[in-house]
């Protein structure tokens, strides 16, 4: 039996991440939302799926919308600003107690 990995959510609303793998592999695009619950991110402008939609009050025509569709964590790393590059992340603890998370390549804070 595979014992469950509980890893910490390191992506963040408004991360910028690239996609290491699946049908977007390379793109980049920012993180709109997080659901840690299942490790999903959803990314502005990636991973789009068609939904049937029925015509209702407010769109008059209804038919066929795209939409994002969560990508799983696994498949995306964190850009670092600073290195311009997909990162490892790193934590930290500031004098004050907070915790952030680090670039394990150029130390930059990636909490703001
Ligand atoms: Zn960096």
């Amino acid at each position: 039996m595979k014992t469950q990995q509980l890893h910490k959510c390191n992506v963040k609303k408004n991360d910028q991440v690239l996609v290491i793998a699946g049908k977007e592999l390379g793109k980049k695009g920012k993180v709109l939302k997080v659901f840690p619950k299942s490790n999903r991110v959803i990314v502005e402008g990636l991973n789009f799926i068609k939904k049937s939609q029925r015509p209702s009050q407010r769109s008059q025509k209804g038919g066929i919308i795209e939409k994002e569709a969560p990508i799983h964590l696994s498949n995306v790393m964190v850009i670092c600003a600073r290195c311009n590059a997909p990162t490892r992340i790193g934590r930290s603890e500031l004098q004050d107690g907070k915790r952030v998370r680090v670039c394990k390549k150029c130390g930059e804070l990636l909490d703001k």
